[in-house]
This record gives C-alpha cells, structure tokens and sequence, in this order.
C-alpha cells in the first residue's frame, strides 16, 4: 500500500517496482476523474461515471473507496484477487482515507511517500502541468493533512532525489519478501 500527496512521485516510484520485480503488479484504481494529457484507460485507471460508480458501491465491488478532490477513486475487491492469486505482490496507490481504512483489516504493508518540502511540491505539480492553477493549490491543501497521517504508516520514505527514494523502496520491498511470519 502506496500514500503520497498528488505530486510527490508515487507512481514514478511504483512503476520503477512493476519494471524491475515481475511478481509486483500495480492495482488500477475506478475513478470518475476525467483522464489526464497522455493517461490510458485501462492502464493509469479504470474511467467510468458517477453513476457507474454508484453501482459499483451498491454492489460491494470496492476492497476501498475513497472521495478525493470531489471525484471518486475505489479499488476493485476482483482485481485485487486475482493478482494475489496468481501469487503477485499488488501496490495499492490510494490515498491515506482509503489506506487507513484497509489498515485495520488487511495484512499488508503500508508506506507514505512525501516530498522533500511543499515548494518542491508545488514545482512537481506546476511542472507535471495536468491541473489548473485552482486545482494544484487545492492538491496542495489537502498534501498538508495528508502529510499529518504519514506516522500511521509502516515506513516513510521522502522522495528527494529519485534513484536515492527508490532504493529504499526496493529495499523495503526485498526485506519483507524475507520475513519471518
Ligand atoms: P504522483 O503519482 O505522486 O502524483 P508523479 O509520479 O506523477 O506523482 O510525479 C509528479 C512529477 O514529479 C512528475 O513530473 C515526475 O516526473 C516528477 N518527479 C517524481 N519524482 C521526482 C524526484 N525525486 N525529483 C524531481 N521530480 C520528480
Ligand atoms: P490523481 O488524481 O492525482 O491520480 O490521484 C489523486 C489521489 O487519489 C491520490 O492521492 C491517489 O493516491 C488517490 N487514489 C488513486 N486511486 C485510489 C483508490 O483506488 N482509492 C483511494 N482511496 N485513493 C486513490
């Protein structure tokens, strides 16, 4: 289980995992975001509607959901499944509400990324150019009260420069594959 504010680096992080460890697969989240620039339906995430998503709550498809920046994000129960039964590690890249609803019921590893300092947020996000100016002061907002709940997590891992970042991730991800249960 991945948290990060929008913006620190996360699914940077995590798809250097999915490359370099077959056995990982990342979980593609349901959202009733509108895609962004070069995301593929399909494989940054599941795009469907309001209503669809409705259902998909009624009908007790989500492990997890959550409602982030006025949209909807929810983890599929089937997906997950079926990666863990084909014996694959799956990354949940979910927000802490979404995280911390699972902690209490689900053996998994939680990890909070952050980014060096809000600045160097705000440069990641205005450099990233996806969102108006609106909505990246909005993400900024909510990085704050994020950043609050990063204690509640497994581990912490500041994403300052990226090859130091993903070392410990890999690193995390090499010493738990060899703990003793
Ligand atoms: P998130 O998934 O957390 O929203 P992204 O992985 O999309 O974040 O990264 C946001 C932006 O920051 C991207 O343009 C990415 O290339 C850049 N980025 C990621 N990690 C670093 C880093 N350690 N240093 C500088 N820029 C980074
Ligand atoms: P973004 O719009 O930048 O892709 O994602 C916004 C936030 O939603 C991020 O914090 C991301 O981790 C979170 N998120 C993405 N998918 C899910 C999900 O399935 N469940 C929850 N709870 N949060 C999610």
């Amino acid at each position: 289980m991945v948290s990060a504010p929008a913006g620190t680096g996360k699914t940077t992080l995590v798809r250097m995992l999915v490359g370099e460890f077959h056995n990982v697969v990342e979980s593609i989240s349901y959202t009733t975001r509108k895609p962004r620039g070069k995301e593929i339906a399909g494989k940054d995430y599941n795009f469907i509607s309001m209503q669809e998503f409705e259902e998909k709550i009624k009908e007790g498809e989500f492990l997890e959901y959550a409602k982030v920046f006025d949209n909807y994000y929810g983890t599929s129960r089937k997906v997950v499944d079926a990666q863990l039964e084909k014996g694959k590690h799956v990354v949940l890249v979910i927000d802490t509400q979404g995280a911390l609803q699972l902690k209490k019921d689900l053996d998994a590893i939680f990890i909070f990324i952050s980014p060096p300092s809000l600045e160097e947020l705000k440069s990641r996000l205005c450099r990233r150019s996806s969102e108006s100016e609106e909505a990246i002061d909005y993400r900024l907002s909510w990085a704050e009260k994020e950043m609050s709940l990063k204690e509640k997590y497994d581990y912490h891992i500041v994403n300052d420069k990226l090859k130091a970042a993903y070392e410990v991730l890999r690193s995390i991800l090499i010493a738990e594959e060899h703990k003793n249960r």
